[in-house]
């Protein structure tokens, strides 16, 4: 497993030895640890991070990621007139909502409070060294309590009574790591291990409401304390029958040959359609599909592995659909199981000529003999079936003559070009 950390160690929120404590535990139970470095892009196969120190980009192959980022205020916020820079809502120390919040010209909004994660509100326990005041941390903790005063303040004003600051230091923080082991700060004092963890399930258990509930999650989690983790594996049935999923510039969605497990419609960006050429070079491009084409259904149609693979020409934003729920769609609807097929027989047509138009300009050019001798497998297909030579020979005397035939093929290739076009926009 593979952690990935913008800043040069985890649990920021927390004391530095707390912080260093819980990276030293999770090192130690054979978690890698990737400091200084953001994720910038995650595909349903690899994640890719950004050294913020080299600028190196890495990518992890995996099928698993596990995604925990910050909360941020909600964008209905950030459209109010009164919203800040960050999309908060500035307040002073009563919760009162402020323009020019911290300057000679700061104003309070009437009959306008604040409070919670979608507020800046000022507190008045933290000074900082240059006069002004922190900010209270997006806890619930704060929220709570800023609530209850919020409430009193409105009463007091509709009473045209004097209104009271916001005064909270914190109770701590505390943070689990797993297996037993927590890390806490609570009134100052630091722990770790086992009595850190002991007290962060207290805190939690003496905030559940009424004595069952209590009772019934002490017991569950007594057990625990006995027994090994429960490996159980629950089956999760899903509701939705289409992903979503996300690929960076350049990865592969499927390689040719591999066994076909979904379909895809491109919602954002282009893929390329590839053919291989051989080991070493680049592969053919057949076609480049572009937002609302789709690909990957000649394989669940037909049953057959990947007859082409397909790489992002820019970062690539799909639909897919699994293998089982398109069988189901295409075996019922009747229309749309007829329409792919026509799809898949022209996409069958225009590859073939493709191939021979690229195997026609490569002979053109004179480079025959050094496709034969570099590639057995164009050497095999020239043995097969009655010789690429013999067509190229007809190409060239077509070229020569001026023979018609050569000419049909370049209108059936432009035939074939606006069929493209018609199915990419259909
Ligand atoms: C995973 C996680 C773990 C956390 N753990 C802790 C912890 O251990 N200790 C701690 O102190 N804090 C913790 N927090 C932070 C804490 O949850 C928040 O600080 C707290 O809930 C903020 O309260 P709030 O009332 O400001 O906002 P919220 O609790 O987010 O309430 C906002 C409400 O507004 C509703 N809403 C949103 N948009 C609209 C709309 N357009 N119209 C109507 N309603 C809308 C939302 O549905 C929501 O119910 C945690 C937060 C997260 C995400």
């Amino acid at each position: 497993m593979i952690l990935i950390h913008s800043r040069d160690r985890i649990l920021q929120e927390l004391d530095e030895s707390l912080g260093y404590f819980a990276q030293k535990k999770l090192s130690q139970r054979g978690i890698e640890m990737v400091m200084n470095s953001r994720v910038q892009d995650a595909s349903s196969n690899s994640v890719r991070y950004k050294s913020k120190i080299t600028g190196e980009v890495t990518s992890i192959p995996t099928s698993l990621i596990i995604c925990t980022i910050g909360n941020a205020p909600h964008p209905v916020i950030g459209q109010l007139d009164v919203a800040n820079k960050a999309g908060r809502i500035d307040a002073n120390e009563c919760l009162q909502v402020v323009t020019d919040k911290d300057t000679d010209d700061e104003k309070v909004v009437p009959g306008l409070w604040a409070l919670g994660d979608a507020a800046f509100v000022r507190d008045v326990t933290k000074k900082k060294e240059d006069g002004s005041y922190n900010i209270c941390p997006p806890t619930a903790q704060y929220a709570i309590r800023q609530g209850t005063i919020a409430g009193k303040n409105i009463y007091a004003v509709i009473r045209d009574d004097p209104i009271r600051a916001f005064k909270f230091a914190g109770l701590g923080q505390m943070a689990v790591i797993g297996h037993l082991t927590g890390v806490a700060q609570v009134m100052g004092f630091n722990f770790s291990g086992f009595p850190a963890f002991f007290l962060w399930r207290l805190v939690y258990w003496m905030k559940l409401p009424g004595l069952l509930p209590k009772l019934r999650v002490a017991l569950d989690w007594c057990i625990d304390l006995f027994f090994p983790t429960d490996i159980t594996q629950m089956r999760v049935f899903r509701t939705e029958k289409v992903d979503r999923s996300h690929y960076h510039k350049g990865a592969w969605i499927f390689h040719e040959g591999e066994i076909g497990d979904s379909f895809y419609v491109i919602e954002k960006g282009e893929v390329d359609i590839t053919k291989d050429q051989g080991e070493g070079k680049e592969p053919l491009v057949l076609a480049t599909l572009k937002e609302g084409d789709s690909f990957g259904e000649i394989a669940l149609l037909k049953k057959v592995a990947r007859t082409a693979g397909a790489r992002c020409k820019t970062p690539v934003d799909c639909l897919t659909m699994s293998r089982t729920d398109f069988q189901a769609l295409s075996s019922t609807f009747k229309k749309f199981r007829d329409d792919l097929t026509k799809h898949v027989e022209k996409i069958g047509e225009q590859n073939k000529m493709r191939m021979t138009k690229q195997m026609t300009d490569r002979m053109s050019t004179g480079k025959l003999k050094e496709i034969l001798e570099d590639d057995p497998e164009a050497k095999e297909a020239d043995g097969d079936d009655n010789g690429a030579e013999k067509k190229t020979d007809k190409a060239k005397s077509s070229d020569q003559t001026g023979d018609k035939s050569a000419s049909k093929a370049d209108s059936k290739e432009k035939e074939n070009q606006s069929e493209d076009k018609e199915v990419k926009s259909s």
